[in-house]
């Protein structure tokens, strides 16, 4: 049975579609219309045990015993299979997200595919070593799969940040559950069909969604499981580090940012200021990267900010069904609320509007839509300039000399990315050691590709995603003695 042909999406486990074990279920509302748009399974700690089961039975089942070329085609198969199926499942990250078609349909879809293609492409490639030892042994290691592995994602990108998870996880052999963000489930759902159109063996993937306090407690504290993949909150990611404590299951944890965006005064403007308004305006600024302190030459100020400011005011929210629509719907009510809390913030705390600053209609008087909103003056202790607000707003801070923008662009507990415009060769790479930050982007913002690795620095969280440094958390390295005395 498929998800889209019951009224209730259910659970995927073990290759079957089954509601929670207590019945509950809860809604999915699209962010551009305030409407219910579908109704899933709620699952609980019950349905964790079932999954983990069918989890840990895949893994010593026939998922085991393929070899891992062939592991590798079904990893591949994944990936065509999201391509063939790339207007739909957009259209379903877009209907739960709220973000535009064309970044869902141009952008996410394709990157995800490519996730599963670039890991399919390594599962026959991770060896082990033999090594030179004393003695008269032969000594040799195996990269054998970690086991059950739990990835949890959360609502800014549901499908691109599981394809980071599942695919290196099934290419090094492991068995997954896979939690979306309660906002954003349909997706997720989605790959549990593709798992059965491309023939995973069962409990191989499984798909459980319901509310992160119980479900995704309850993967984190089973025994069973025995890896947690976190991208969300660094709140949430300390609490689930305390609760992995007591199993000691391995971790990797992708958390928030403040990330700075720094223009010194020999740049390129024209192309800073287009890489200043993707950095904070590309994903609504529900972007884990984005773009969120500007900080620029105090010589240039004034001018840059008045044109992206003028940027920012052309940039009207829309339909995101629209294929022309470039600023989506923010993802949820409870979003919205946080963000129009944040622009608030601003105000009282002395900085300058100088765009946007307030709820949008698009003339349907529905949708939690933000106007992309910069401040200007501000100062770095402000909340707007600490606190990661994953939305539409900028705050732009300056600064007098190299050294100055430096230490501020390192004044925050965050350390997940940053950029710096500059055409002096020499100054590009010396900022870009010293700044405190798992990316650093020149003369350009927001670019990945599934071969660099991507991840934080300080609260930013540890572990890579995406390159073949994502292997080294998907395997577990075994050492084999063998004596070869005669
Ligand atoms: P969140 O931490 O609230 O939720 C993320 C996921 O964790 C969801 O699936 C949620 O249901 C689950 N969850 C919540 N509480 C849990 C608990 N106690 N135990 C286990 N699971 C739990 O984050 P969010 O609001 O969905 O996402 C926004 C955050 O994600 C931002 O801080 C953003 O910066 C971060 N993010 C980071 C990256 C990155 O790669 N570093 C990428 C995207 C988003």
């Amino acid at each position: 049975m498929s998800t889209s042909s019951s009224a209730t999406k259910q659970l995927f486990i073990n290759n079957q579609w089954q509601s929670a074990a207590s019945g509950n279920t809860m809604e999915v509302v699209n962010p551009a219309t305030e409407a219910t748009i579908a109704t899933v399974a709620s699952a609980g700690a019950d349905d964790v045990n079932v999954a983990v089961a069918a989890a840990r039975a895949a893994l010593d089942g026939p998922w085991s015993r393929l070899s891992a070329r062939e592991r590798g085609r079904l990893v591949h198969k994944i990936a065509t299979r999201v391509m063939e199926r790339a207007d739909d499942i957009a259209r379903l990250e877009t209907l739960h997200n709220g973000k535009p078609i064309s970044e869902s349909r141009q952008i996410e879809v394709p990157a995800a595919a490519e996730c599963f293609e670039y890991f399919a492409g390594w599962a026959d490639k991770v060896v082990g070593e033999t090594i030179p030892v004393k003695g008269n042994h032969l000594t040799y290691t195996l990269r054998e799969p970690v086991g059950v592995v739990a990835a949890i994602v959360p609502w800014n990108f549901p499908l691109l940040l599981a394809a980071w998870k599942v695919a290196p996880a099934l290419a090094c052999g492991n068995t997954v559950i896979l939690k979306p963000a309660s906002q954003t489930p349909l997706t997720a759902l989605a790959l549990g069909e593709i798992a059965l159109e491309t023939g995973l063996p069962p409990g191989v993937l499984n798909v459980l969604t319901g509310p992160g306090g119980t479900l995704g407690q309850a993967l984190v504290e089973h025994p069973g499981v025995d890896k947690i993949a976190f991208t969300g909150d660094t709140a949430t990611g300390k609490s689930i580090m305390r609760s992995a404590a007591d199993t000691l299951k391995k971790i990797t944890l992708e958390l928030g940012g403040k990330s700075p965006n720094i223009v010194l005064a020999d740049a390129d403007l024209e192309a800073a200021l287009r890489g200043a308004s993707i950095g904070i305006f590309y994903g609504k600024g529900e972007v884990c990267a984005a773009g969120s302190r500007l900080l620029v030459d105090r010589t240039i100020k004034d001018e840059f900010i008045d044109k992206l400011a003028a940027r920012a005011k052309k940039m009207v929210p829309g339909d995101p069904l629209d294929p022309k629509t470039r600023f989506g719907a923010v993802s949820s009510r409870k979003q919205l609320e946080t963000v129009l809390r944040y622009i608030e913030s601003g105000r009282t705390e002395g900085a300058t509007l100088v765009a946007g600053g307030a709820r949008a209609d698009i003339g349907t008087g529905k949708g939690y839509f933000v106007q992309p909103t910069i401040f200007a003056d501000v100062a770095p202790e402000m909340t707007i300039a600490r606190e990661e607000i994953f939305g539409p707003v900028l705050a732009a801070i300056e600064f007098a000399d190299l050294d100055e923008a430096i230490a501020r662009a390192n004044d925050s507990p965050y350390g997940l990315a940053a950029g710096v415009w500059t055409r002096d060769i020499k100054k590009a790479h010396y900022v870009a050691r010293k700044l405190q930050a798992g990316t650093v982007w020149v003369n350009t913002y927001n670019v990945y590709d599934t071969a660099a690795p991507f991840g934080g620095y300080k609260q930013s969280g540890f572990g890579r995603e995406m390159s073949a440094h994502a292997l080294e958390h998907y395997t577990q390295i075994k050492s084999v003695w063998v004596d070869l005395n005669m």
